[in-house]
C-alpha cells in the first residue's frame, strides 16, 4: 500500500512543536498494547492525520497533555477483504483509499465522496477514522458509511466491540467512544453493484469547502422504476443522517411527479438543521429538499 508522502516529516514537525510546550508529551506508539495502555491516561488523546486535531490545538480550543500518534502504526493502516466484507484501518489516509483498487472498484461512492473532501494536502493526512471520531454533522465520509450500512470497529482494554456508524455518532463533536477505547477500523459490506452512486455536496465555494448540506444516495433503477433507493444527508441535523421516511416512500415505486413532490416534502421534515456561519436553517432544509427532487428528476432523464 502507498504511504501519505507527507506522513513521516509532519509528525515530527508536530511532535517538536508541542514538545516545546512544558510538561506536554509526545508518543509514536508501537503497537495496539501501547496504544492502550495510555490512552486512560489524564490529558491522553490520539493524533492521526491532525487536520481536526492540530487546528483544535492551534487556536487553544483543546490542550492535550499526552498526544499518541498512531498514523505509522500497520495494524491500523490496512484495506483488507473479509469476506463479503471490506476492512479499512483508521489510520488509512483519504488518498491511499483513492488509490486503492478495491476501494475504486466496489466502494464508488466512497471514492466519489473522497475526491470532494479537503484538498490534496488534506487527503494525504487526513483518515477515515479521524474524520468519524471527528463526529462533525458535515462529515463527509459518513455519508457514505451510512449508506453502505457500514459498523465501526471499536477497542478498549476489555476487547472489541462493533456499532452501526449510524449508532456512532451521538450529537456535535459527540461519538460513542468511551474512556480508553479508540476507533480501529470501519467494516463495510460490500454494496450490490447495480446501485449507483451520486452525492452532491453545497458549499461556499466548489473546492475546499465544508458541506453547507450534503445528499449523498446508492440508487437502483429500471426505467422509471425505483428498485431500491438509499438516501443519506450530512450539515442538515446534530449528526449525518439517512432519510429513511423519503426512502420508505420511495422504494419499489415509479417516479412522477407527485412522489418526486412528496419525497421533497418528507425531505424537508426529516431534517433539523441550524443556522450558522455558513447558512440559514431555512436555506439549508430548502436546499436539501431541491437535491432529494433533483436527484429522482434525474431519474427521468436518463
Ligand atoms: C483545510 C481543511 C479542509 C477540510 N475539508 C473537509 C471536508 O471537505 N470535508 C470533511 O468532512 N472534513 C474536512 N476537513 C476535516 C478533516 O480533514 C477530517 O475530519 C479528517 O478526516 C480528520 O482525520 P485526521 O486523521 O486528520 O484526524 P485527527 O485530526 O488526527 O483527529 C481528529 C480527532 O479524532 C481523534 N481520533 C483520530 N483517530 C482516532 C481513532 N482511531 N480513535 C479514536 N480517536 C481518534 C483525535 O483524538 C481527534 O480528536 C478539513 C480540514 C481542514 C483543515
Amino acid at each position: 500500500m502507498t504511504r501519505a508522502r507527507f506522513g513521516t516529516s509532519t509528525g515530527w514537525k508536530i511532535s517538536r512543536w508541542w514538545r516545546r510546550s512544558v510538561g506536554r508529551q509526545y508518543l509514536k506508539v508501537n503497537s495496539i498494547g501501547e496504544l492502550l495502555e495510555n490512552l486512560g491516561k489524564p490529558g491522553a488523546m490520539i493524533l492521526c492525520g491532525g487536520t481536526d486535531l492540530v487546528v483544535k490545538m492551534r487556536s487553544g480550543l483543546l490542550s492535550p497533555e499526552l498526544l499518541l500518534d498512531i498514523s505509522d502504526l500497520p495494524e491500523l493502516r490496512e484495506i483488507k477483504k473479509n469476506g463479503s466484507k471490506i476492512e479499512i484501518g483508521t489510520a488509512v489516509t483519504q488518498s491511499e483509499l483513492l488509490a486503492s483498487e478495491i476501494v475504486r472498484e466496489r466502494l464508488p461512492l466512497l471514492i466519489t465522496v473522497l475526491s470532494q473532501l479537503g484538498c490534496v494536502q488534506i487527503r494525504n493526512r487526513g483518515t477515515l477514522g479521524g474524520n468519524l471520531v471527528n463526529a462533525s454533522p458535515a462529515a463527509d465520509s459518513a455519508i457514505p458509511l451510512l449508506l453502505y450500512d457500514a459498523e465501526v470497529i471499536l477497542t478498549g482494554s476489555q476487547g472489541e466491540r462493533r456499532l452501526a456508524v449510524k449508532d456512532f455518532f451521538r450529537g456535535p463533536g459527540k461519538n460513542a467512544l468511551s474512556n480508553g477505547e479508540f476507533l480501529r477500523a470501519v467494516s463495510i459490506p460490500l454494496p450490490n453493484p447495480k446501485l449507483y452512486p451520486f452525492f452532491h455536496k453545497i458549499g461556499r465555494r466548489k473546492a475546499l469547502t465544508i458541506a453547507i448540506a450534503s445528499l449523498g444516495a446508492l440508487l437502483h433503477v429500471e426505467g422509471d422504476l425505483i428498485q431500491e433507493v438509499r438516501l443519506a444527508a450530512g450539515s442538515v441535523a446534530p449528526t449525518p443522517i439517512r432519510l429513511r421516511r423519503v426512502e420508505e416512500r420511495a422504494n419499489g415505486k415509479r417516479v412522477t411527479a407527485s412522489l418526486i413532490e412528496e419525497a421533497r416534502k418528507l425531505a424537508q421534515q426529516s431534517v433539523s438543521p441550524i443556522a450558522d456561519i455558513r447558512a440559514s436553517a431555512d436555506y439549508r432544509r430548502t436546499v436539501i429538499a431541491d437535491l432529494v427532487a433533483h436527484l429522482f428528476e434525474g431519474v427521468l432523464h436518463v
